[in-house]
């Protein structure tokens, strides 16, 4: 079995409204992409912040200017589509049981946690950028992976993305000089404890730092912790459904991993993985 559960069907780039984006042809495009690569369960997973709905959990200036769809039209709309219906959601701190209100009130087959921003500030966005000023390499991901650790133990999502998101700009932002594992362990510790499920996300290889989420040591830390792993490619367009899965088996392969997690209904079972998509 391959999963591709992270993806949107929304692009980041203004004018991809609901409208245009929430269509069957638009479904239809993914799905055509999925069967040619061998991925039999396809969901999608918008950002929260999209949904204006979000606004209760925080109201963050980003996620003011983006807060326009309706939850539940979507929730609507992908379940009448042969897609699994998945969210999203950024773990807010303090906002613990709002987030658990409305993840509960909506029928999510998963939910996926992210951590983008650090404080009021983002790790992945120009526009709202951590590195801008002190910018302190070991200060920002002892702080990142510390809000990720809080992030898998809140017990409020299925799946934690792209685990070292941090990493995103690669050698253009500083990198912490010592050994990142002194980082990866507070946050492999709440991973073993909550067994959250890893996502292995090949979205990373589209970015500049130009590796798989998360990095083969972070992996090999939760593997040796017994974690379980999600995969995914963080798609934002068709062409990106299943990227990459070939480098993401051979990885998984490596850390002696031979089962991915699938969902329904927020239930979790393993199913051993595909040995290789078709070329
Ligand atoms: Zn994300
Ligand atoms: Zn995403």
């Amino acid at each position: 079995m391959l999963t591709d559960y992270h993806l949107h069907l929304r692009p980041d780039e203004e004018g991809t409204t609901a409208e245009r984006c929430f269509t069957a042809e638009n479904v239809e495009r993914y799905l055509a992409a999925a069967a040619a690569v061998g991925i039999e369960e396809l969901g999608v997973s918008e950002h929260v912040y999209r949904f204006r709905q979000a606004l209760d959990l925080w109201r963050h200036p980003f996620w003011e200017g983006q807060a326009r769809d309706d939850l539940d039209a979507y929730c609507a709309f992908v379940r009448d589509t042969p897609l699994k219906l998945g969210i999203e959601c950024d773990f807010v701190p303090g906002a613990e049981d709002r987030t658990a209100e409305l993840l509960e009130a909506r029928d999510f087959d998963y939910v996926v946690g992210s951590v983008h921003f650090v404080g009021e500030k983002a790790v992945d966005h120009e526009g709202f950028d951590i590195w801008e000023g002190k910018g302190d390499p070991d200060e920002v991901w002892r702080r990142y992976f510390e809000a990720l650790a809080k992030c898998a133990r809140s017990g409020l999502f299925d799946i934690l993305a792209h685990p070292d998101l941090v990493k995103v700009w690669g050698a253009a932002r500083p990198l912490p000089e010592r050994d990142p594992r002194a980082f990866y362990e507070p946050a492999v510790e709440a991973i073993a404890e909550s067994g959250i499920a890893v996502e292995v996300s090949t979205a990373g290889l589209r970015k500049p730092a130009g590796e798989i989420y998360p990095s083969p040591a972070f992996a090999a830390m939760c593997a040796d912790a017994g974690a379980s792993f999600a995969l995914s490619s963080d798609a934002h367009l068709p062409e990106h459904v299943g990227f990459a899965y070939d480098r993401a088996l051979e990885f998984l392969a490596e850390l002696g991993v031979a089962e991915v997690c699938v969902f329904e209904w927020r239930e979790r079972r393993l199913e051993p993985l595909s040995a290789r998509i078709e070329e």
